[in-house]
């Protein structure tokens, strides 16, 4: 008999969580099935890519740096990802060998936003990378009202409103925060090792939720001095996990358990 299995592709990726999050959702399913992480360097990626395409067992891969803009051309079908998000994180392959590809990164993004109506509410997002796009189409579905970019291209940010369609302006990092009903920060600042995102948050509303896209550590600064002002706050592993579970789905054809979330949680932060 043969097993099913997905697997997480990158250079590096020791670092990856992802197969700890998918092999607790095969064993809490029941399924039996595998998740791996195959360390695959750039030159590789083609052959890789043929290989799998040729395994029946195999369902599709999560794709991270640096092959996310790549791996587009290696597929039968990108979807609109190119000219979207820009960047693609799952392959999958159908029973006929084709390969699909996606990006689940904006839906893991917006999954715990959900339950607040967004419409015409003003947000600064920042940051101007690969996260950072995931997360402006993500909004610009929610119809948010006035978007400001905080970044350290002013280029790069007024390329990114005009490429999704959104009303703003783009500041600097070092600009007073506007009155933002979302703050969301999509840069690597913050990171264990990176110097921190710690904006002035007075000028946030009563009401504000602040949400930061790094995981490690779980509290940033900026979450710490949002918890201190009283706001609310969503952690980078929100994001890890929802965009986690839309690929599992993809996989292995059945919901992420969910309400395993908090065992998850703990076993992600030990
Ligand atoms: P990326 O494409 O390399 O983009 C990094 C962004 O951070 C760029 O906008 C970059 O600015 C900015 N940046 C880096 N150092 C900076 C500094 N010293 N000052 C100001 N801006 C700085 O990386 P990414 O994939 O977007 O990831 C960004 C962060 O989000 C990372 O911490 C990553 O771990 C996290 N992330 C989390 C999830 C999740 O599921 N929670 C998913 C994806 C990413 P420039 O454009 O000017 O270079």
């Amino acid at each position: 008999m043969t097993t099913p299995y997905a697997e997480v592709i990158g250079d590096p990726i020791g670092h990856s969580k992802s197969p700890l999050i998918h092999k607790f959702w095969l064993e809490k399913c029941g399924i039996a099935g595998d998740y791996r992480a195959s360390h695959v360097r750039p030159d590789d990626l083609p052959d890789f890519i043929a290989q799998r395409r040729n395994d029946p067992d195999w369902r599709g891969c999560n794709v991270t740096i640096p092959h996310k803009i790549a791996v587009m051309d290696l597929v039968d079908d990108p979807g609109d990802v190119r000219g979207t998000i820009g960047a693609m994180n799952t392959v999958l392959r159908d029973p006929q060998s084709n390969l699909t590809g996606t990006n689940t990164d904006a839906a893991g993004f917006y999954a715990p936003l959900s339950t607040l109506d967004l419409t015409g509410a003003s947000v600064a997002v920042v940051g101007t990378g690969g996260a950072a796009r995931a997360v402006l189409f993500a909004l610009g579905k929610a119809n948010v009202g006035d978007m400001c970019i905080v970044a350290r291209s002013p280029l790069k940010g007024a390329a990114l409103l005009a490429q999704f369609g959104l009303r703003g302006a783009v500041q600097g990092l070092d600009a007073s925060l506007p009155p933002v009903r979302l703050l969301v920060n999509a840069t690597s600042l913050g990171m264990v090792g990176q110097a921190p995102y710690a904006p002035d948050l007075s000028p946030l509303p009563d009401g504000a939720v602040v949400y930061d896209l790094v995981y490690a550590p779980l509290e940033t600064p900026l979450l710490a001095a949002a918890h201190d002002n009283g706001f609310d706050t969503i952690d980078g592993l929100e994001m890890l996990i929802g965009q986690a579970a839309f690929a599992f789905e993809l996989f292995f054809g059945k919901a992420a358990p969910r309400e395993h979330d908090d065992e998850l949680r703990a076993l992600l932060t030990a």
